[in-house]
């Protein structure tokens, strides 16, 4: 009730103490039962406004926290949104802090969590610069699964699309379907290439045609429910 704008916290427990308030028709007043976006919610008899769901592709640019708040007062990818949009949104899953490219907000939670559920871990797409040139024998590794912190990853796709024999480094294409913290890192630094750069350039179907660095555009409906 609090998140849906009705009253602060104390004053919905009043209400719901004070039996001014129904979920699917019946009475509830023990504080702490849980809805969800199926239940109907009516307080005074007048039916809970919960907020519109909202959906926004950006493209992050380095240098932004991915959360919806920083305790070190860093800039969020929330603070980027936050001109426009007055809901409040949170990132679906997470780019590090010199990460760049696509990351999804939301304020859909049930969304947020079937997206980032291992059960259903969409393909995401990364670019990644790093140091060296890996041999075929490391992308085989990569492509069977590599361990990191003692657990093998799944396969991933990875393909060199350039290396520069001068500077020493290449450019590597690495599809993963998981979502561990700093896994692409931990991917390339188990097979001795260190990463100086990374930038996720789709996630499933939704990449960032039309997207400039540190822009961001809403999801269409199509794209909204060819997600879930
Ligand atoms: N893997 C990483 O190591 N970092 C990211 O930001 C995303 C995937």
């Amino acid at each position: 009730m609090a998140e849906a704008g009705i009253a602060s916290r104390r004053k919905s427990e009043e209400l719901i103490t004070a039996g001014h308030v129904k979920v699917n028709g019946d009475l509830v007043t023990t504080l702490g039962t849980k809805v969800t976006s199926k239940d109907d919610v009516v307080v005074d008899g007048v039916p809970l406004n919960r907020a519109k769901l909202v959906y926004y592709l950006l493209n992050k640019p380095r240098g932004v926290i991915s959360s919806a708040h920083d305790e070190k007062g860093r800039k969020t990818v929330v603070d980027i949104l936050a001109d426009e949009v007055t809901t409040r949104i949170y990132p679906v899953g997470r780019l590090d802090y010199d990460t760049t490219g696509l990351l999804l907000l939301t304020n859909d939670g049930e969304l947020a969590n079937k997206l980032t559920h291992p059960k259903y871990e969409v393909d995401k797409t990364y670019v990644a610069k790093v140091k060296g040139i890996p041999s075929n024998d490391e992308l085989k590794q990569l492509r069977l699964g590599v361990k990191i912190d003692g657990k093998k990853a799944r396969p991933a796709k990875a393909n060199i699309l350039n290396s520069d024999s001068k500077k020493g480094t290449s450019i590597i294409s690495v599809t993963i379907h998981e979502g561990h913290n700093h896994q692409v890192k931990k991917m390339f630094e188990a097979i001795g290439h260190e990463v100086l750069k990374l930038h996720r350039e789709s996630y499933g179907f939704l990449t960032l045609k039309g997207v400039p660095a540190g822009q961001w555009r809403e999801l269409k409906t199509s794209e909204v429910q060819q997600l879930r």
